[in-house]
């Protein structure tokens, strides 16, 4: 069966900054097809549950509070990219606006809910290593 990276929180694991998930009952219906490996990136850098909400400017990761979790977003988006290499996965199902799983669409960096064009650090990670990126938006993709 074909592996596929999927964000934790899209599969109902309770990860998000503030302790909940976000569980899309057709990205977890795709286990009939796929075996499903969640991943939390923010998690993997070493971040807690509930952790304060981020956001990227200028290239750097900041929590709400000021504090700056960009090594911490590296790490995390290093593991998932080595569980892809590692699983033989190559393909990635992630969680859109995320600073961590966004991709194409991401907040301002002024946590005032602006969207611009940019990637989440794990999903830039991905992309540039040859990883098909997907998102709950166009997941359905997958069940072609
Ligand atoms: S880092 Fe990704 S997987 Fe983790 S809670 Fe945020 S969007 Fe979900």
């Amino acid at each position: 069966m074909e592996k596929i990276i999927v964000s934790a929180c899209l599969l109902g694991e309770k990860v998000r900054y503030d302790g909940t998930g976000k569980s899309i009952e057709g990205i977890i219906g795709l286990s009939r097809k796929y075996e499903l490996i969640p991943v939390c990136p923010e998690v993997l850098g070493g971040l807690p549950i509930p952790r304060p909400r981020s956001e990227i400017r200028e290239g750097r990761v900041f929590a709400i509070d000021g504090t700056d979790v960009t090594d911490e977003f590296r790490s995390g988006a290093g593991r998932v990219l080595k569980l892809c290499l590692e699983s033989g996965a190559t393909k990635a199902i992630l969680k859109a606006r995320s600073p961590s799983c966004g991709k194409g669409r991401i907040y301002d960096g002024t946590f005032g809910g602006i969207l611009i064009e940019g990637n989440g650090i794990a999903c830039d990670l991905l992309l540039e290593n040859g990883i098909e990126v997907y998102d709950e938006n166009d997941y359905w993709r997958l069940n072609l």
